[in-house]
Parts: C-alpha cells; sequence; structure tokens
C-alpha cells in the first residue's frame, strides 16, 4: 500500500517522510486496533473523579447560580489530573487574558498515541499525500474519528457554561458500553467556552443583579469585547483571537470530521433545534456534507425522543447558508448546531403551551413530521437546558462512535473531490500584486493562511484573457482540499430570491446575505477558467500585513480628539468600530451617556461617532424599570442638546448606517430617508454589498478609487432637501440593474442614485452621514479609509 505525494513542498516531503513508519504503526499496534479489550472495570461503574459539583460547590444547571471563567478551568483541571481519559491543553491567552483551552477525551490508549493519531489526520485532510483510496481504506479502518464539541460562544447563553462540565464528566466517569465505545473510536476535543471572557462578564452581572429587577438581563457591555454576538460570525474574516486559537490550533492540526456547536435560542420556540437546516445552503458546501448534517441531525433527535426529550424541531429557523458560521462546511466537517430554548439567564421562566410561538418552519404548538414531539409548556429551568444540551453531545458521539468509518470516509471523500476539482469551477484565482492595497492584500492572504488554503506564486508571466501577469502573480489553484473556502469566498455569489409565498414578502434569512472577500477588502481577483500557462511555486507563507492610518495611527501631538459613543444598551457596531481604530492604532475615547449628557463636549473632542444603532435605542437606552439608573436612560434630551452643540460649536458628528435616523431628527438635518416608509416586500435588503460611486474631489474620499462597495444592512438612502448645506460624498449608481454586487437586493429601484455618503453642514460644525457600515464586522477594508478621512479632516 503505498502512500505518494502528488505534488513537493517542504511540508508534504516531511509527511512523506513519515508514511512508512505511520502506516506499520497502524498495521501493527494493538492499541489501535478496532475492537480493543475492554477496560477492567466493570459495566456502570463510576470510575472515581472529582464532580462538578466539588469544585463549583453546587450542581451544574442549578437555579440562580453561574460562575466564572477560573472555576470552570479549576474543574477541567483537576479533571484531567484525575483521569487517564482526559488531557487539557492551553491554547492561548483570550482578548481580555483569561486561558483559552481545549479538554482531549477518548481511551487512554488513544490519549497515549494523540502524535500518532494527529498524523493519521493529516494524512485525511489532504488527499493529495495519499495514492488512492485503498490507500485511504486502511487509514479509515485503523483510524479515530476527531469530534469537536464547542460551546458558550454567545454567553448569555448560559447552559452552555455547565454542559461541558457535565459531558465530560460523565465521558470520564462511565463505565457502560455505550460509553467505552464512544472513548475507544473518537477523539472529543470539548472546548468549554469559545468566549470564555463573556463567561465572567455575563456571571458576574447576573451574581451583581440577583434579586434585583435587573435579574435576567443581558449585561450593558458587549459580552465580547469587540465582537459581542458576532463573535460567531467571524469564521471566515477571523479577526479575534478566540477565533484564531480554535481554527490555527483546532482545525488546522486535528482536522475534525465531526463538530457540535451548542447554542440557545429564545424561550417561545421549541425546545431544542437540531438540522436539517433550512434551505439555502451556501452552494460550495459539498452535497455530502450537508447530507451528513441531515443525517446526523435525525440521529440526535431519533435518540433524545427514544430518551423521553420532546419538542425537539428539526429543519427550522436555521439555515447553511454564511461561511461566517460553518468553518467546518469548507473544511470537510459536518457542523451541527444544537439551539437549546433559553430561560432567563440562570432564573427559571414559565412558558405555558399557549405562549409558544411559530416560527419559521415550525409552529411549537402543533406535531409535524420536523417537530413529532410537542412539548406541552410548563416551567423551564438552567437545569433543562443542560440536561438537552448535554444529552444532544451524548446522543451525537453515540451515533457517529457506531458509524466511525463512514465519516472518516465522508470527509475524505469530499477532501479528495476538492483536490480534483468539481466540474464547472474555476481552475484557479489569480490575485495580481500590481495596483493592489498592500494592507487589504495582506489581510486577504492572511485569511487564506489561517484557512488553510494554498496560495502560490507564478514563477513567470503570463497572459489572462488581453491582460498580462508578472512573476510574484499570488494564483489559488482550486484543486486542494480546502478549494470550497476560497471559491465561497471569492467568487461574486447572489443570494436567491426566497419568498414566504409567491408575490409575498421576502423570507427572512437567518444572517446577512453577503460575504464576498475581494469585494470587501477592495483586493482585485480574477478566475481562471482553466489551468494557467505558467509554473507555480510551493505554497507561500503569508505574513500578518502592519495596519497603520497615516497621520491617525499612534496619536501624537496634533491628532485628532476622537470620541465613539458607547451605548449600554450594547452595539455591535460600536464594539466592530473600536476594533477598526484598535487595530489601525487610532487613538479614542469612549463616552458613555452621562458623559454625553454633560455637555461642553468641543472642548474636549474634534470628532464623536455614533455607531449604528436604531434612534429609539440611542435615546431611550436600557429601560429604568429593569435597569439601575446608571445604566439606564440612553442619551435622553440633554444628551441630544449637548451633541447639537457640539456641532454648532465646530465638532463633527460621524454617524453610521442605523445611527443616521437619530442624527438627522435630533440636529434637524436637511436630508430625508427615501427608504425607511417601504415594507419588506417592496424593499429589503439584509445585509448585502452594494456599489458605491465616489466623487473623489472631496477630502472625504481622498484616495479612495472611484468605484467602491457599501456594507448596506437596513440603512438609510438619502434624499438632500437643502444642497447649500449639504455635499454629496457617494452614491448608489443611477441604473438600478448596477446597484447591488453581492447579496440579496429587493426593490434596487428606490436606491438607484442616492446618496450614501453625505457631509451636512450645522453651525459651525458639520455632521458626517455614512448610510452603511464603513468598518462591517471588521471586514470592509475597502471603505475604511472613509472613515479615516471623516476622523483626519476632523482636527480643528
Ligand atoms: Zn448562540
Amino acid at each position: 500500500m503505498g502512500l505518494v505525494a502528488a505534488t513537493a513542498s517542504d511540508r508534504e516531503v516531511a509527511v512523506r517522510r513519515l508514511l512508512p513508519a505511520l502506516l506499520a504503526a497502524f498495521v501493527a499496534a494493538p492499541l489501535l486496533a478496532q475492537h480493543p479489550r475492554p477496560s477492567a472495570a466493570p459495566h456502570h461503574r463510576r470510575a472515581a473523579v472529582p464532580t462538578p459539583a466539588s469544585v463549583l460547590g453546587f450542581a451544574p444547571g442549578t437555579e440562580r447560580r453561574l460562575v466564572d471563567w477560573d472555576p470552570i478551568v479549576r474543574y477541567f483541571r483537576l479533571l484531567g489530573a484525575a483521569s487517564p481519559r482526559v488531557r487539557v491543553r492551553e491554547l492561548g491567552r483570550t482578548t481580555n487574558g483569561a486561558a483559552f483551552v481545549a479538554v482531549f477525551i477518548s481511551s487512554p490508549a488513544n490519549l497515549a498515541h494523540l502524535n500518532e493519531l494527529r498524523d493519521q489526520q493529516r494524512l485525511l485532510a489532504d488527499p493529495r499525500l495519499v495514492r488512492d483510496s485503498a490507500a485511504a481504506d486502511v487509514i479509515v479502518r485503523r483510524g479515530k474519528l476527531f469530534v469537536l464539541i464547542t460551546s458558550s460562544i454567545h454567553s448569555t447563553e448560559v447552559g452552555g457554561f455547565f454542559s461541558p462540565l457535565d459531558i465530560a464528566s460523565q465521558l470520564a466517569s462511565d463505565t457502560s458500553s455505550d460509553t467505552r465505545n464512544v472513548l475507544d473510536n473518537t477523539v472529543v476535543i470539548l472546548v468549554p467556552s469559545l468566549n470564555p471572557d463573556g463567561v465572567t462578564i455575563v456571571s458576574r452581572w447576573y451574581n451583581q443583579t440577583l434579586g434585583s429587577n435587573a435579574e435576567g438581563t443581558s449585561p450593558p457591555e458587549l459580552y465580547h469585547r469587540y465582537a459581542g454576538h458576532d463573535d460567531n460570525r467571524d469564521w471566515y474574516a477571523f479577526t479575534q483571537a478566540e477565533t484564531r486559537l480554535v481554527v490555527d490550533s483546532i482545525y488546522g492540526i486535528w482536522h475534525p470530521q465531526v463538530t457540535l456547536d451548542l447554542h440557545q435560542q429564545g424561550r417561545y420556540g421549541s425546545r431544542m433545534f437540531v438540522p436539517p437546516y433550512l434551505d439555502p445552503a451556501e452552494p460550495n458546501v459539498d452535497p455530502l456534507l450537508l447530507q451528513g448534517d441531515n443525517a446526523l441531525g435525525l440521529a440526535i433527535a431519533w435518540r433524545m425522543t427514544g430518551w423521553g426529550f420532546s419538542g425537539i424541531a428539526v429543519n427550522s429557523l436555521y439555515d447553511a447558508w454564511t461561511p461566517g458560521r460553518a468553518f467546518q462546511h469548507y473544511h470537510g466537517a459536518v457542523r451541527i448546531l444544537t439551539e437549546t430554548a433559553s430561560a432567563s439567564l440562570a432564573t427559571p421562566v414559565t412558558v405555558p403551551a399557549e405562549s409558544l410561538q411559530a416560527g419559521l418552519g415550525v409552529d411549537p404548538r402543533t406535531a409535524s413530521w420536523n417537530f413529532v414531539a410537542p412539548w406541552p409548556g410548563g416551567t423551564w429551568t438552567l437545569a433543562d437546558i443542560v440536561r438537552y444540551q448535554t444529552a444532544s453531545a451524548m446522543a451525537l458521539l453515540d451515533a457517529v462512535a457506531r458509524d466511525r468509518e463512514r465519516w472518516l470516509r465522508t470527509s475524505w471523500q469530499v477532501l479528495a473531490r476538492a483536490t480534483r476539482g468539481w466540474p464547472g469551477w474555476p481552475w484557479a484565482f489569480v490575485i495580481p500584486t500590481a495596483g493592489q492595497n498592500e494592507m487589504a492584500l495582506g489581510t486577504l492572504l492572511e485569511i487564506l493562511r489561517h484557512a488553510q488554503v494554498e496560495v502560490r506564486a507564478a514563477l513567470g508571466s503570463f497572459t489572462l484573457g488581453y491582460e498580462r501577469f508578472f512573476p510574484g502573480t499570488y494564483v489559488v489553484v482550486l484543486r486542494q482540499p480546502y478549494a470550497a473556502f476560497a471559491k465561497a469566498l471569492l467568487e461574486r455569489e447572489l443570494y436567491p430570491d426566497r419568498r414566504e409565498y409567491p408575490g409575498g414578502p421576502p423570507q427572512r434569512p437567518y444572517d446577512v446575505t453577503a460575504h464576498d472577500l475581494a469585494l470587501l477588502l477592495g483586493v482585485r481577483v480574477l478566475a481562471a477558467a482553466d489551468s494557467l500557462p505558467v509554473a507555480l511555486s510551493a505554497p507561500i507563507a503569508a505574513r500578518p500585513p502592519l495596519y497603520r492610518a497615516s497621520g491617525l495611527s499612534g496619536g501624537g501631538p496634533g491628532v485628532v480628539r476622537l470620541g465613539v459613543y458607547r451605548s449600554y444598551a450594547v452595539s455591535m457596531d460600536e464594539g466592530w468600530t473600536r476594533w477598526a481604530l484598535d487595530s489601525f492604532g487610532v487613538p479614542y475615547e469612549s463616552l458613555v451617556d452621562s458623559t454625553i449628557r454633560a455637555g461642553n463636549l468641543a472642548s474636549r473632542f474634534d470628532a464623536v461617532i455614533l455607531p449604528s444603532e436604531n434612534a429609539r435605542a440611542l435615546l431611550d437606552g436600557l429601560s429604568p424599570r429593569r435597569y439601575p439608573a446608571r445604566w439606564a436612560g440612553g442619551l435622553g434630551a440633554p444628551g441630544v442638546q449637548a451633541l447639537r452643540d457640539f456641532v454648532d460649536a465646530g465638532g463633527t458628528l460621524i454617524a453610521f448606517n442605523q445611527a443616521c435616523e437619530f442624527a438627522i431628527g435630533a440636529l434637524d438635518l436637511p436630508v430625508t430617508d427615501a427608504v425607511s416608509d417601504l415594507d419588506a416586500t417592496d424593499f429589503y435588503a439584509p445585509g448585502s454589498i452594494l456599489r458605491l460611486q465616489l466623487d473623489t474631489t472631496q477630502a472625504l474620499a481622498e484616495g479612495m478609487p472611484a468605484q467602491s462597495i457599501a456594507w448596506f444592512e437596513s440603512g438609510p438612502a438619502f434624499d438632500v432637501r437643502d444642497p447649500t448645506r449639504v455635499r454629496v460624498v457617494g452614491r448608489f449608481p443611477a441604473e438600478s440593474g448596477d446597484v447591488l454586487l453581492s447579496g440579496w437586493l429587493l426593490g434596487a429601484p428606490h436606491l438607484a442614485g442616492k446618496a450614501a455618503l453625505v457631509e451636512v453642514r450645522r453651525g459651525r460644525g458639520r455632521v458626517i452621514l455614512f448610510g452603511f457600515r464603513p468598518q462591517y464586522r471588521g471586514q470592509s477594508l475597502a471603505t475604511y479609509p472613509l472613515l479615516f478621512n471623516a476622523i483626519r479632516t476632523s482636527s480643528r
């Protein structure tokens, strides 16, 4: 059985050198035989390991009890020290400096040979290293299945703090044949939290407000320092430390074939969602993986129904469109999402049957094929959440352990197909180096590196169409294991026009509809239909770019005094604004309600940014009925007056997207929003990339190309009422057919020719209205310069 590398690079040569020994080990080693001897312990006796309660002081799921991250890590470390089935690894540090851990759980024999198993995974993850399917079969028969279980990326979904403790302690202690089968056939990598900082933020808020009106509310700060809830939309841009730890230190090394991500949903729907997902699926996801999602989701629902769980819905609410949540789908793995109904953080709630509400694809009051056993209503507690989540993990593990070879082969088949190339796919993407923005190009290469997509360099010149390309031009050949990632993110995609019924309103997608990195970054990428007439280098090693904004980065004398409004009714756009400024080293001060209401802003600031947030939330903020006075009330009338005074005295107010509505009203600006009164059947753009035409003679558009993009997401579009006070810097194209670049847009004629970026004079100052998000999720580098220009030109 020969294993031969198809192409040569250092990495491949190294792996090839390993192969004979590796294969010999697979064939010879009794520990990797398919039917290892059962351990000496009799069935169903619990091995002696510490219980979660012995460390936390209470059992996971206890009402009204939440804990910081530290005791959770302490438990896993104790468990690792006590159990030969458990090993804890710290992968690095979070944004706020907490330990980011992964817990490996398997049979002691498998754990003793993790290095060999890692090499097995590497061979399965790159079919070019394995000559044929017979050779792959050897590895599949002998190999172990890697299952990644991740939890609590969303920190108000607090069941996810505890379920990993129960999952781990059960796997470490249970001696039933089912659990032994799981441990023998799989290696579980459990990430107890994808956002450890948020565990502490939410737990402290909850404990601090326990017994008050604020008990059970969301904290008045983002539960991830920059991304908040968007931390689970970062799986193709990899901006945040936690995302990078997972892709670099788990996916990039261990190549799990099955993944489970534990989430919570609202309290009035089904008790739990598992796949199949709703349509649409992103078209570059291999159908075999989608079929795997379907089969495994149903296998979980089937087992849980047998165990007496009710209220489980499949094929509802959640789709498989955005790669922002589904890294796995482009890396040979199935992705099982479970969404369990929420309580009020750790506080129980009562949900009478008649209060249950229908959602997309499911009515939780009525049995249907995808909701076979309705939940009768009643009290819903943290213990219920932990019970459902833990059961879903156990059901998944039981299902995949019994079908280990099929899951390994599924992943191998998907990656093998990708290395051969799909019919109709371009041969490669070509990324010229000339004329590109260096930071944007560097960012794209860095993203592809995190995604383990190979980028090569042309070793000579070549012609594509009528254009000549020079040595050093980057080439992404779409015949490699993770080609689907590159294709999904670099090609122009439109979202299918889906309606609730023919001619009816749009069927709401679960998230945004566009993800084109070439557009978002402003990098020119071309598709080459056929193989290029030029030799290519081995895969290149990308270096992270250095982010600088000329005249702003690093601060210093003469620098613009910038304030960024920080709402207690949190706005993720505010977090992403700080992310953009911090990553470019632009100094600023966060301004809370009390600072703005106190007035006299002009003496301390040149510019103030209002990140995207709706007018009601900006004005009223958090409700004083629920939140203590310190956090309640929003900007209110004093805040409005302070912002008027600031602009009248010469300050610059910069509003993003939804905050424009507030700014227009509060500062009485002579522009109107042309799309605010349209209903969704006439006009709908739930997160799309539109074409933006810029007047580059104006300072705000300096250094920008005349044609750029706008990330449009339920934003305004402006009509100018008084041209003497309003300068239009950016517009949507006059031809409605030219407006949409990627994603979904209904009613393009309503946007055609409208202003998207305007500068409005008021008093001695000005207001800059961005009808879009120039710093969208840390991804839209193409429009960062507009933001920096707005700040730079605020200098007084
Ligand atoms: Zn969630």
